[in-house]
């Protein structure tokens, strides 16, 4: 059975950088599925034998502070909606913020089942963010590195069992 991952989280943590890694060129716009505009984008994604839908909360880019507006919150509950299972993203690097918490809880109510990954892990600024992410409260942290493509195992383990 394939099921569909939503990638979220704050802008510049890495979902558009991991969508790409899961998706590569297997890329389909869904401007002309109702209900679904380009601020969601959507692909096929392959991680070894598995096959799923990825959706990337591409529409947040140009949001800059650290706060959580509307549209963040509406979006991310849109693509929470869709998708059976979300990863949610944080950045190693930076640690854990504010924003990072009102995500969590928006998970938390919202989503069946949520995977927490420590993107930027890559190092070992990137294992101590990892740890830090612990605190959501959401398990165990997969400590991924979207842009080295680390991590990809443990990742693949934690779908396995919703696939
Ligand atoms: P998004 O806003 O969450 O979609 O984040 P992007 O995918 O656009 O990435 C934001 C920035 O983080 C870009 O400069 C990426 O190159 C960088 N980035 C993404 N993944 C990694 C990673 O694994 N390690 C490091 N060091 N940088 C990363
Ligand atoms: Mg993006």
């Amino acid at each position: 059975m394939s099921f569909t991952l939503a990638i979220v989280g704050r802008p510049n943590v890495g979902k558009s950088t991991l969508f790409n890694r899961l998706v590569g060129k297997r890329l389909a716009l869904v401007d002309d599925q109702p209900g679904v505009t380009r601020d969601l984008r959507e692909g096929e994604g392959r991680l070894g034998d598995l096959n799923f839908t990825v959706i990337d909360t591409a529409g947040l880019e140009d949001a800059t502070d650290d706060s959580l507006p509307g549209r963040m919150r509406r979006l991310t509950e849109r693509a929470v909606d869709m998708a059976d299972v979300c990863l949610f993203l944080v950045d190693a690097r930076t640690g854990i913020t504010p924003t990072d918490e009102i995500f969590a809880e928006i998970l938390r109510k919202r989503a069946d089942h949520v995977l927490l990954a420590a993107n930027k892990a890559e190092g070992r600024t990137g294992e101590a963010g990892a740890l830090e992410a612990w605190g959501l409260g959401l398990g165990e942290p997969i400590a991924l590195s979207a842009e080295h493509g680390e991590g990809l195992s443990d990742l693949y383990a934690a779908l396995l069992p919703l696939s």
